[in-house]
């Protein structure tokens, strides 16, 4: 089984490319690439995650199974 190498679609970056995955990553003992696999939207079939800038700037999405990056970001309901 192999896993996609994660890259953040959002703002181009691989992992090993961004601060708060590197400093994380060093923090937990491991390499960026596994820490940013362990990410909440890490999307397995593609490699794709948002890292927290840009998880924010698409407005924090959430589905009921999890969103994931690469997914449709859901629009707000409105009321
Ligand atoms: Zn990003």
């Amino acid at each position: 089984m192999s896993v996609p190498q994660p890259f953040d679609p959002y703002c181009k970056r691989a992992a090993g490319e961004i601060d708060e995955i590197v400093f994380g990553a060093a923090d937990q003992g491991v390499s960026p690439d596994a820490y940013a696999a362990m990410d909440g939207t890490f999307n397995e079939q593609t490699g794709e995650f948002a890292c927290t800038g840009c998880y924010i700037e698409l407005g924090m999405p959430s589905s009921a199974a999890g969103w994931k990056a690469g997914q449709l970001v859901p629009q707000p309901a409105r009321i």
